[in-house]
């Protein structure tokens, strides 16, 4: 790093928190994709005036910043593609509080998302959104990234669960929006424009969340299935039925054979598909709400279906579920994971045409995810080192992303633009709205130096 911008960071950060160390600089270059690059330095966040500081200088000496929370990302966001400083917020890990009466949380961005459930859940309340990777995320993470999970279904995802901010912007200045009300409609929803926004117009210092009551119990049902399209079409029947699952998620055979080739839970290898459906509430209605989707499930061709009632049952259900995002990796050296969407009537022809694909171009594509939302996630398996299955696997990409957006879907759910997604922002978004949100980030960035090349595409604003 230049010695006059080392020496300014070094003093807006404070020397114990600033690093150029190479095994920093390292362990710092990546997310969960496989892409990566070295950043100059890396600063531990100690605080919201340091952060306010950090940030001044940065944009005073036009040094790029990267927000990075657990890094486990699988969009590239936190990937430092233009070098400069990563900004390190897991440190920034206490909660504030639970506070039972106004039924909120207040947390620093560090927190991982798990400890946010169980201290929740310690007075009795409930934080639902729940991505697989609750136990080593955080919610500043989710909340830059608008994270979904398991139970978006019922609960909807972490937007709807954010009801106030602070923040950092570029130039140092530090704001709040919203707060503790459920409702709120004071000015524009500068709360709402932060979620999701990926790190690229504000650095979180500090949340406000909504808590719910805890349900009473739960319960699981799961089914396999011998063809792909009547598990598509058993989501669509759970979805019309009238009960509202928290969760309903899908794998289809390739991650079977994967899962059962890594965990060996003994599925059959005939399975094409295997559903799994939670609901929860007061005992008496989720006992015979389990017991409605068991029957839905078989009429719809579902085979070996279970009913989990107790929470240790309902793990071995869900063992399957938990192991599949390991387990594909096993498949193939490298991987594309996409997190597309559609509208739910078009889940069937979607689930087609990917595997229609995945069989065009000789690739395995196994297929899972959070069908009671539309959202897949297409995980198109390659070898990099063979440049004609490298050409192909993104060739399938493409093709995916253009039977999705046919379909009236949209390129990413839950994991963010970050840098994969990047190059098909423009076929994505109406041609105004993108202009909008370039003018927004010129308005909260105006030298571009918050987590630069990420999110929406616009070389006029980049350093
Ligand atoms: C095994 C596995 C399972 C997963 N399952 C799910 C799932 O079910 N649902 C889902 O939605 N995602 C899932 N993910 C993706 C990932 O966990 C989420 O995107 C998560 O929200 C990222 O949180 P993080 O703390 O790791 O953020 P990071 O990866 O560190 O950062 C993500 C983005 O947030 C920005 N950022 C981080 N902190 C701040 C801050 N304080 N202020 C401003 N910007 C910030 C970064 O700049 C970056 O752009 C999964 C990932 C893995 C590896």
């Amino acid at each position: 790093m230049d010695p006059a911008a080392r020496q300014a960071l070094q003093a807006a950060a404070g020397a114990e928190n600033f690093s150029e160390a190479s095994t920093d600089r390292l362990l710092y270059a990546y997310d969960a994709t496989t892409s990566w690059h070295r950043p100059e330095a890396v600063i531990r966040a100690a605080g919201t005036s340091q952060i306010s500081a950090v940030l001044a200088a940065c944009t005073a000496l036009r040094v790029p910043l990267v927000p990075r929370g657990a890094g486990s990302g699988l969009s590239g966001g936190a990937v430092p593609m233009a070098g400069g400083v990563v900004l390190d917020m897991s440190g920034l890990n206490r909660i504030i509080k639970i506070d039972p009466a106004d039924q909120v949380a207040v947390v620093q961005p560090g927190v991982v998302t798990a400890r946010l459930q169980e201290a929740a859940a310690a007075q009795g309340l409930f934080y639902p959104p729940d991505p697989a990777s609750v136990g080593f995320c955080t919610v500043g993470g989710n909340v830059a990234e608008n994270a979904g999970g398991l139970r978006a279904v019922k609960y909807g995802v972490t937007r709807d669960y954010v009801l106030g901010l602070s923040a950092a912007l570029a130039d140092g200045r530090v704001f709040t929006t919203g707060g503790a009300n459920f409702k709120d409609v004071v000015g524009y929803d500068l709360t709402r424009l932060l979620v999701g926004s990926e790190g690229t117009l504000a650095v979180i210092t500090e949340l406000t969340m909504r808590l719910l009551p805890q349900p009473e119990a739960k319960a699981t049902v799961s089914a396999l299935f011998l063809d792909l399209g009547q598990a598509a079409r058993a989501v669509q029947a759970v979805l019309a039925s009238g009960i509202i699952p928290t969760a309903c998620e899908f794998m289809d055979g390739a991650c079977l054979k994967a899962v059962e080739s890594y965990v060996g839970l003994g599925l059959p290898p005939q399975a094409e598909a295997m559903l799994i459906v939670d609901v929860d509430g007061p005992p008496e209605v989720v006992r015979r709400q389990a017991q409605d989707l068991a029957r839905i499930l078989r009429d719809r061709g579902g085979q070996q279906v279970q009913v989990a009632l107790e929470p240790a049952e309902a793990e071995a259900l869900w063992r399957a579920r938990r192991a599949v995002g390991p387990a594909v990796r096993t498949i193939a050296p490298s991987i594309l994971n996409e997190d597309v969407v559609v509208p739910l009537g078009r889940l069937v022809t979607l689930m087609a045409a990917v595997h229609r694909i995945g069989a065009e171009h000789g690739l395995p594509i196994p297929t899972f995810g959070h069908a009671g939302d539309g959202n897949l996630h297409v995980n198109v398996m390659y070898d990099p080192s063979d440049p004609a299955q490298s050409q192909a696997a993104h060739r399938a990409v493409s093709e995916v992303f253009a039977v999705v957006l046919s379909l009236g879907g949209t390129l990413s759910g839950e994991h963010g633009v970050g840098l994969a997604k990047l190059g098909y922002v423009g076929a994505r978004l109406d041609p105004v709205a993108l202009e909008l949100m370039r003018g927004l980030k010129r308005l909260f960035d105006p030298a571009g130096i918050l987590n630069p090349h990420k999110a929406i595409p616009g070389p006029d604003i980049l350093p």
